[in-house]
């Protein structure tokens, strides 16, 4: 569904991304894992059209999507929810939700859909109403993912979930990807939790200083002298 190949992103002068490959199968969950300033953010920023490549490509769905512009991959199935959620704060749950849907014309779908976001995340259904900035990190966590559904993606793009949630919340969080998958929906995870990534997805890769040191079935990681030597530089 996604393949990447020899993906470089640089910001001035400073390599981000030096050579990345990598692919997603459909109905797979796949996570990215590294360190601070390895290169994650970027790689999804550039999958999303926000940053631009300075050489490689990527399709999606057998098709080129390289150089394209953020909203016009909205429309062909590919939601980024970004690091921070961004969501507007002085704004409801509800106007979130509905603001995932501007792509969107049918009106009648769009409610069925802003209703199972909410089957999914009950808490939303309380706070439906109440402006985005008065709910938790969980909360606001959820209406991220709840308003990048609103517009059907078929991959989504997540960029680190997890950060700063409590076990429990995170643990729902990864419940929700699960039970998207089983509907369809793939998912591209960037992590810093190992074992939440390691234990949620199918498979992993492992990015390092802007490279991919080490990928595989998420399975095989744990305990893998390679793999500690891949993330943790140390043999
Ligand atoms: P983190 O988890 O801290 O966000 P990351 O793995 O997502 O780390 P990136 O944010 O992709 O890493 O950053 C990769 C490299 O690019 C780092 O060296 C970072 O300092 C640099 N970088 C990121 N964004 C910019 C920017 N807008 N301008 C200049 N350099 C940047």
């Amino acid at each position: 569904m996604l393949k990447i190949r020899d993906l470089h992103v640089s910001y001035g002068n400073i390599a981000a991304l030096r050579g990345i490959s990598l692919d997603v199968g459909k109905s797979e969950i796949v996570a990215v894992i590294g360190p601070n300033g390895a290169g994650k953010s970027t790689l999804l920023l550039a999958i999303a059209g926000v940053v631009r490549a300075r050489a490689g490509s990527v399709e999606f769905d057998g098709r080129a999507i390289t150089g394209q512009q953020p909203e016009a991959l909205v429309t062909t199935g590919l939601s980024l929810v970004p690091e921070g959620r961004h969501i507007f704060g002085s704004l409801s749950v509800a106007e979130n939700l509905r603001l995932g849907a501007t792509v969107r014309r049918d009106r009648q779908e769009v409610a069925r859909d802003i209703d199972r976001v909410l089957a999914m995340f009950p808490i939303l259904r309380e706070r439906y109403r109440q402006r985005a900035n008065k709910l938790s990190g969980g909360e606001q966590q959820m209406l991220a993912i709840g308003r990048a559904m609103l517009a059907r993606p078929r991959l989504l793009l997540l960029d680190e979930p997890s950060l700063g949630l409590a076990p429990l919340i995170v643990a729902q969080i990864y419940e929700a990807v699960r039970a998207l998958r089983d509907q369809g929906v793939t998912a591209l995870i960037v992590e810093q939790n190992v074992g939440r990534a390691l234990s949620a997805a199918d498979r992993t890769y492992v990015l390092s200083s802007g490279v991919i040191a080490m990928s595989g079935k998420s399975a095989e990681f744990a305990g893998n002298a390679a793999f500690d030597a891949a993330y943790f530089g140390v043999a």
